[in-house]
């Protein structure tokens, strides 16, 4: 599994030297799995894209056989890294027991009481685990089932990202295109009040929503630096990142406009493909579960 991934992110840091329409396929396929699986961390995400690609809800198979689910075959079962949970030391993070191997120099459990320390995650396991469309029977409940983002469309997710950046301080508008030199949205600043504005343009619900999406996440990044802005890294992690997020509604690529919005290759070294993955499968999993939040408080005003 580590040699898997390894060869994936070696293959994804060859940037330009990578031509062909895999590579892109290849991180369509890995947004689109971490945008449905919004929770999993890079790897495991990156595992279940190599394995089942179209995964959408996947759990272990004790999890699944608990709910009176069957998996039909245990040759597709998907493995991904599981945590651990154990006491673990405050300090190095490792089990008591753990101290005793010759590599670990941490004494803290020979003065601490490990009898009370924490339960925490001290490991990882390889575990099968199995997406819904891998089991039959048993009793499937909503999130077995449902996108965390369902029943949201472009005129709701417009509206929400709206919302969510008037939270933030923020000013969203919608303008011409032909206000914006092509490009599908623009960061400014408003020369009286300095409020950070995202312009995003009118090119259809979809196409804006998730423009606003990766606007509202580049509006993030620069309130977030020293000098206010932002790198073609931030841009093409938020791309990748509305991308992902757009999966979880159910959007394909045609909501995207290849031109401005399309996410970009990432490139650059391994270490720095494996630091762009994580930091957009963290980004995805919080727009994610801040818009559920927004979402189901819409829906109860609504009631
Ligand atoms: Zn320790």
């Amino acid at each position: 599994m580590s040699t898997a991934i390894s060869k994936t992110v070696s293959y994804l840091a060859g940037g330009d030297t990578t031509p062909d329409w895999r590579y892109s396929n290849l991180l369509k396929q890995y947004a689109a799995t971490q945008g449905n699986l919004h929770q999993l961390s890079w790897r495991n995400a990156l595992l279940v894209t190599l394995q089942y690609p179209a995964a959408t809800h996947i759990k272990s198979k004790d999890s699944w056989t608990r709910s009176g689910a069957v998996a039909q075959s245990d040759e597709h079962r998907i493995w991904i890294w599981e945590p651990i949970y154990d006491t673990a030391c405050p300090r190095c993070g490792n089990t008591p027991a753990y101290h005793d191997k010759l590599h670990v120099d941490c004494e803290y459990h020979e003065r601490g009481s490990p009898e009370h320390w924490r339960t925490d995650v001290v490991g990882t396991r390889p575990a099968p685990y199995f997406d819904v469309a891998q089991v039959a029977g048993g009793t499937l409940e909503a999130d077995d089932i449902q996108s965390p983002l369902e029943g949201i469309g472009g005129k709701a997710l417009k509206e929400i990202c709206c919302e969510m950046a008037s939270e933030d301080g923020y000013k969203l508008n919608t303008v011409d295109r032909r206000d914006l030199q092509d490009s599908l949205g623009q960061l400014r600043r408003s020369a009286m009040t300095l409020q950070p504005i995202i312009d995003i343009a009118a090119v259809g619900l979809p196409s804006e929503a998730l423009s606003a999406v990766k606007y509202h996440l580049l509006a993030d990044y620069a309130a977030s630096g020293d000098s206010y802005g932002y790198t073609d890294e931030d841009e093409t992690i938020a791309a990748w990142a509305a991308f992902a997020v757009g999966s979880c509604i159910g959007y394909d690529e045609s909501h995207f406009s290849p031109k401005a919005t399309f996410p970009v290759p990432l490139g650059g070294t391994p270490q720095s493909v494996e630091e762009s993955l994580q930091a957009i499968s963290e980004t995805t999993d919080s727009y994610v579960k801040r818009l559920q939040q927004h979402a189901q408080r819409r829906k109860r005003n609504i009631l």
